[in-house]
Formats: structure tokens, C-alpha cells, sequence
């Protein structure tokens, strides 16, 4: 009788610690869990873990208080939410510089008060921002571009050959078209990644 009494109370204390234990380690092993899909800086994993460890649900209910707001997962769903709504704002030419009306993307003069706000591409039309060296469609000089290359070839003869290429092939032969093109082929490539550039980081 008495025998049989003590060994049930045994059996309770056994199923008792048997109970902790598992208690115990889940909690570990969820803390652990959760607070690597939270952090990646192991102090901080190991803390929390050790907290858990030594206090159980004390050391539970502290970490459950501590513990970082967001998971990896949310920052970096709020990461590329941000930078979706970036990339849906309009861009910073909506409105004219002169009377701060908006204007479509593609208008070559404000409709208000006449400003110039784009330039045709003399190749293939499209409108071209006035700083544009490259015209991003075909290639070809752009408003910036033409200035640019009209300014530095004004000092010499080879004005005229950049004005009327078939024509100015005449005086010599050779030596200016070749020239001229190399120049072109070497210079168009770095200007339009320049111009693309530009237009990408606004
Ligand atoms: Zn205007
Ligand atoms: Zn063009």
C-alpha cells in the first residue's frame, strides 16, 4: 500500500520533469527560431537564446517584451514597397520651369507661355530634353551635342565640314570624313551610357 502510494508519486514527478523539459526546450528552440528571423547579429540571437534558457518563461515573456518589431521578411517587403513607390513618382520635368504648369512628357513648348522645354531630334523627331548630348532613340547628336561639337569645330576649317559633310570632303580628301567619323564612333557610345545615366539618376 504504502509502497505502491510512493511509487505513483514517482510516476507524477516523473511525468512532471519530463513535462518541464519539454516545456523547456520548446521554448528554446522557438526563441531560437524566431529571433533568426528577426536579427542577424549573433549577440543578439545568442542573448535571447541564453535568456530563454537560464529564465525559461520568465526569460520568455522578457524576450517576447525586447524582441525586434519586424522580421527580415517585413523589412525587406517594406524595402521594395519604397522603392516601387519611388519609381511610380512622376518625373521631375512635369511642370514648365517658367509658369509651373504641368505639362506632358514629350511637349516641346510649354502651351502656356512658349517656353522651350524639349527639342525635336533632328534624326528621327522624338523629343529630346535640352541637356541631352545623345539623342537615346537613334543615336544621333542631341541639342547639348550639336552645340557642343558646332562650338568646338568653329575655330578651323573643319566648320564646313561639319555643316555640309558630302560637300566639304573636297579640299581634303581624305583625312577630314575619316576623321570625322572616327570621332563620331569613338564619341557616341560614351555619350549615350553618359545621357542614359543621367536620365537614370535624374
Ligand atoms: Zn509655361
Ligand atoms: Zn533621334
Amino acid at each position: 500500500m504504502f509502497d505502491s502510494w510512493e511509487s505513483t508519486v514517482a510516476v507524477v514527478v516523473a511525468v512532471l520533469i519530463a513535462y518541464g523539459v519539454v516545456l523547456w526546450l520548446g521554448t528554446v528552440v522557438w526563441v531560437y527560431r524566431d529571433i533568426r528571423s528577426r536579427t542577424q547579429d549573433g549577440w543578439t540571437q545568442a542573448v535571447s537564446v541564453l535568456l530563454v534558457v537560464i529564465f525559461n518563461l520568465p526569460g520568455l515573456f522578457l524576450y517576447l517584451v525586447l524582441r525586434p518589431q519586424e522580421t527580415l521578411n517585413d523589412t525587406y517587403e517594406r524595402r521594395l514597397e519604397a522603392e516601387a513607390l519611388m519609381r511610380d513618382m512622376p518625373e521631375p520635368h512635369a511642370a514648365c520651369p517658367t509658369c509651373k504648369r504641368s505639362v506632358g512628357q514629350d511637349y516641346l513648348v510649354c502651351p502656356n507661355c512658349s517656353t522651350a522645354l524639349r527639342e525635336a531630334c533632328s534624326n528621327c523627331s522624338r523629343p529630346l530634353e535640352l541637356n541631352w548630348s545623345t539623342c537615346p532613340f537613334c543615336a544621333s547628336d542631341g541639342p547639348k551635342g550639336k552645340a557642343k561639337r558646332g562650338a568646338e569645330s568653329a575655330p578651323p576649317s573643319l566648320s564646313a565640314s561639319k555643316s555640309e559633310p558630302p560637300r566639304a570632303a573636297a579640299p581634303p580628301p581624305r583625312a577630314a570624313p575619316m576623321k570625322n567619323a572616327s570621332s563620331t564612333a569613338a564619341k557616341s557610345p560614351e555619350s549615350a551610357v553618359e545621357s542614359l545615366w543621367r536620365r537614370i539618376v535624374g
